[in-house]
């Protein structure tokens, strides 16, 4: 194996192949990864790497989870795709064990999280227009700034990241944006008797893992009741035990009217995204009115059901919640002075770095590759840490220490 600057000559020939016929809309780490189990990615020199993004959080359950992988296999050599013009004999099973599961009437199953996202946002307007009685063409949702919630043309409509929206208007109209972890703004924003919905990330994600105050979601769902408007949690990110409960709303009790899933429903294996409601609301929604050909398919539907239930026999909340505590003890014990703050709850933690250079945390990210940790900048200054939530102690211990020298060299 030749190796130039650091890297050999393989790896650089699939980046420049990615690079030359690529669209350049992402700015990845440098490194090629070709094989991944449970905590750990392994490059293409077979250089082993802890995962500390697990797919922006897709990989919950850790990298080909020998049990969701065998159902994939298993389904894939039976039935795979019908399309919704008829019934597959996985889709009902599905629906009965993930309603029943987080306690909703209905399912609708999408792929991505944005669909998702626009099924949520869509399901509001029906029911603000049908079952609220809100005028034709007047209905809004209330939005935070510095949401994160996908890439489609209406849903970076709401967005407050230039980057995301940078020649991509016109943009679409229904939305007003108030600062996040803002109760007065909130209650000021809901007294137009127009708004039908209230969409929120429990813990901005992208935002650099921004954690309310405690009591924000419980307040802010009261405030939604009394102004007879829907609370739609997205829980793309924050959901499925990566914050130490199985839904990060958990933690303060808080049942959402729409609650949006995504990414750790399929574990890594597919794009498997779902929307959960009681009747009142998902039935506005009639035949021919919204759908997507993959959406429920029997095998994404399978891989779903087998996606949830390691999370519930592996117990990866409480992992999650005991292994994030340890992970953000580790990191406040380093007293860097270049870490101006630790926060996060369960293992979904992020950094924020002080220095003044504005590339440190990139560098930081490049030294911590070195050292075997995968890790990745957002917004400059931060760094994510939300491993696969089977971590164990000693696994937690090393990652520290990995982290620490790499921040030596600032
Ligand atoms: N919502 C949240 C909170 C997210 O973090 C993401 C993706 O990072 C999305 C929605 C969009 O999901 P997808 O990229 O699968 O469309």
């Amino acid at each position: 194996m030749q190796v130039i600057n650091g890297v050999s000559t393989r790896t650089q020939h699939l980046l420049e192949l990615e690079d030359k016929y690529g669209a350049h809309n992402y700015h990845p780490l440098p490194v090629v990864l070709s094989k991944g189990r449970g905590v750990y990615v392994w490059d293409v020199e077979d250089k082993r790497y802890y995962d500390f993004l697990s797919g922006y959080s897709a990989i919950n359950q850790g990298h080909c989870h020998p049990r969701i992988i065998e159902v994939f296999l298993e389904q894939a050599q039976r039935l795979t795709l019908t399309s919704r013009a008829f019934h597959n004999d996985v889709l009902g099973e599905f629906a009965e064990y993930i309603t029943r599961f987080f306690g909703y009437d209905k399912v609708l199953p999408m792929n991505t999280g944005v669909e998702a996202v626009e099924t949520g946002l869509k399901l509001a307007r029906r029911w603000g227009y049908e079952v609220k009685g809100v005028p034709a063409g007047k209905a809004k949702v209330i939005c935070c700034a510095d949401n994160f919630h996908g890439r489609t043309i209406n849903v970076i409509s709401f967005s407050t990241d230039t980057d995301s929206r940078r020649d991509f208007g016109p943009f679409t109209p229904g939305y007003e944006i108030i600062p996040y972890n803002d109760i007065d703004a909130l209650k000021l924003a809901l007294q137009d008797p127009n708004v039908v919905g209230f969409l929120v990330e429990p813990i901005q994600g992208e935002a650099g893992v921004v954690v309310p105050h405690d009591g924000y979601l419980a307040a802010a769902a009261a405030l939604c009741k009394e102004a007879n408007v829907l609370l739609i949690a997205d829980e793309i990110q924050t959901g499925l035990s990566r914050t130490g409960k199985m839904l990060a709303c958990d933690h303060e009790n808080v049942r959402p009217d729409i609650v949006l899933l995504g990414k750790a429903l399929s574990g890594g294996t597919m794009p498997v995204s779902a929307v959960l409601a009681d009747d009142e609301i998902m039935m506005t929604i009639k035949p021919g009115e919204h759908g997507s050909t993959y959406g429920g398919n029997p095998l994404a539907c399978r891989v779903a059901m087998a996606a949830l239930q390691v999370l519930v026999d592996e117990d990866m909340a409480a992992n999650s919640a005991m292994q994030g505590a340890r992970l953000r003890a580790g990191l406040l014990d380093l007293q860097h002075p270049n870490i101006a703050v630790v926060r996060g709850k369960g293992l979904f933690n992020a950094i924020v770095i002080d220095h003044p250079n504005k590339d440190a945390a990139w560098e930081i990210c490049m030294e911590m590759k070195e050292n075997g940790l995968l890790a990745k900048p957002t917004h400059g200054d931060r760094i994510r840490f939300a491993p696969p939530l089977l971590i164990n102690s000693a696994q937690i211990d090393e990652c520290i220490g990995i982290i620490k020298k790499s921040m030596e060299r600032l």
